[in-house]
């Protein structure tokens, strides 16, 4: 039962989460990070890190979506396991609708090492 990184991290990237996470479980595209459901011990601790409560357990409505996501595409962005600086212009996305839409990237994370 793990949890699952949602719309919401899409170019905010404030990477709270991957700090707290016992396991290692968080990867890096070039627009936001998922979580490995196969790595996720279900501890719970990253989602009340999340400023923009993108992490939610995989019993949420929202991880129906969101779960093949998080499982296609931590088997392929790089590991990340410190915080960074978020980009400059998060903030101007934080709250914006259909961020999948409209600013997805299947792309990995070029600052990260694999
Ligand atoms: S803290 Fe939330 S928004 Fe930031 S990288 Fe983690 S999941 Fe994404
Ligand atoms: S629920 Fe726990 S194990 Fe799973 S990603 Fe979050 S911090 Fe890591």
């Amino acid at each position: 039962m793990p949890f699952v990184v949602t719309d919401a991290c899409i170019r905010c990237l404030y990477t709270n989460c991957v700090e707290v996470c016992p396991v290692d479980c968080f990867f890096c595209g070039e627009v936001m990070l998922v979580i490995s459901p196969d790595k996720c011990i279900d501890c719970g601790a990253c989602a009340p890190q999340c400023p923009v409560s993108a992490i939610v357990p995989d019993t949420d409505p929202l991880a129906d979506k969101w779960l093949p996501i998080n499982a296609e595409f931590s088997a392929t962005w790089p590991s990340i396991t410190h915080k960074r600086e978020h980009p400059p212009d998060a903030d101007a996305y934080r709250d914006q609708p259909s961020k999948f839409e409209r600013y997805f990237s299947s792309a990995p994370d070029a600052q990260e090492k694999f």
